[in-house]
């Protein structure tokens, strides 16, 4: 089982920036696992911790039940990917692949079949004896991963293994990762700045703030159920709603806001307390306003905009002086002056602690 238990990590830099803060992580065998945050949050320092590039000031990594904490780099069974490839230049794309052989003093028959079996896993056939340099960026990012494989580390680290890729190759790369990740069921960690990456990617997504984690779950949990305020903003490729509300009666399950009221589930929340609305632009439900209509809570307001996102639109309503983004069906897109309503299941809408932003109900 080579699954990685993180206790009480700390990362100190000389400069006493505590990088990684304090933080409890259990990455399951064979699961494909993101790290997650905005720059600087430091997920890259807690990869190199990992793989050793960096020393734990505090705290214990285990990979595999053993306690590697203290073990220099090659000795840990990971294989790292860094974001740049590190590819070296004057080698061949078969020399490249095999170099960790080449240092353990693997035979060169044996590297050789090693190099041929790992092209053929990462669609690199045909290119073995070119040098990075002749490659695309898509070959090259392939061969990092391919070297990073053939090493046969129990754990594969990805930083950030997409980022030089651009916006088409990128999407291809990431089907091919995730495919490459079942078939080897090799447990891997990646990092990303990238919420889209991780959604799409991960098994489970740890999101990460000032070194320390927000929140862990699967990228269903993140994307509906984020615990505060932070990872709400942080996850979704249109922003969630983040709306001033107060609970109107919490018999009545309901929250006021600008222009209506939605359905919430208050839990303990109590009747007249100010809270934050969390409700995400998928979730709300936009209806062209017609005489009498939707029963039960709702919020009243007119199109101010829409914006194309493909098969979808954004549609940006003007409720009481309060903008709300709503995603329609392209077809359905209204014109801008058009009042409607929008509503939204009592699930989706989620109450935050106006202080804290930590998720109330
Ligand atoms: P990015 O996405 O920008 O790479 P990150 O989430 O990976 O960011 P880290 O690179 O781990 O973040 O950095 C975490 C914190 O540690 C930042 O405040 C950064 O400035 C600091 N830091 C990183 N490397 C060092 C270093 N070698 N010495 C001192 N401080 C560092």
């Amino acid at each position: 089982m080579a699954g990685i238990d993180i206790e009480g990590l700390a990362t100190v830099y000389p400069n006493g920036v505590r990088a990684v803060d304090g933080l409890d992580l259990t990455v399951a065998d064979g699961e494909f696992f993101a790290l997650l945050g905005p720059s600087g949050c430091g997920k890259t320092t807690l990869l190199r911790t990992i793989a050793g590039l960096e020393n734990a000031s505090e705290g214990s990594v285990r990979i595999d039940g053993a306690d590697v904490t203290r073990l220099e780099p090659g000795k840990r069974g990971v294989a790292m990917v860094f974001q740049d490839y590190a590819l070296f230049p004057h080698m061949s794309v078969s020399e490249n692949i095999t170099y960790p052989l080449k240092v353990r003093r693997v035979a060169a028959a044996t590297r050789s079949s090693v190099a041929e079996r790992t092209a053929g896993e990462l669609s690199l056939q045909g290119l073995l004896e070119r040098r990075p340099g002749q490659l695309s960026g898509g070959q090259q990012q392939r061969v990092a991963l391919a070297r990073a494989i053939a090493s046969e580390g129990k754990v594969l680290l990805l930083d950030e293994p997409l980022s030089n890729l651009d916006a088409r190759l990128r999407l291809e790369a990431r089907t091919f990762l995730k495919k490459l990740q079942r078939d080897l069921g090799i447990t891997t960690v990646f990092v990303t700045h990238d919420q889209a990456e991780a959604l799409a990617l991960a098994d489970r997504i740890a999101v990460m703030q000032s070194g320390q984690l927000r929140q862990l779950g699967s990228p269903r949990e993140v994307f509906a159920r984020p615990v505060n305020t932070f990872v709400a903003n942080f996850i979704g490729s249109t922003p969630m709603n983040l709306l001033d509300g107060a609970v109107v009666a919490s018999d009545s399950g309901a929250v006021s806001v600008a222009g209506g009221s939605l359905p919430a589930s208050t839990g303990s929340v109590p009747t007249g307390a100010e809270v934050t609305v969390g409700v995400r632009p998928e979730y709300l439900t936009l209806s062209v306003a017609s005489a009498g209509d939707v029963a039960g809570p709702a919020i009243r307001g007119e199109v101010v905009v829409a914006e194309n996102l493909g098969t979808s639109s954004l549609v940006s309503v003007d409720c009481a002086g309060t903008l709300i983004g709503v995603t329609v069906p392209e077809e359905d897109e209204p014109e801008p002056g058009t009042p409607v309503v929008l509503t939204a299941p009592e699930q989706r809408v989620l109450l935050y602690d106006k202080e804290s932003g930590e998720l109330l109900a």
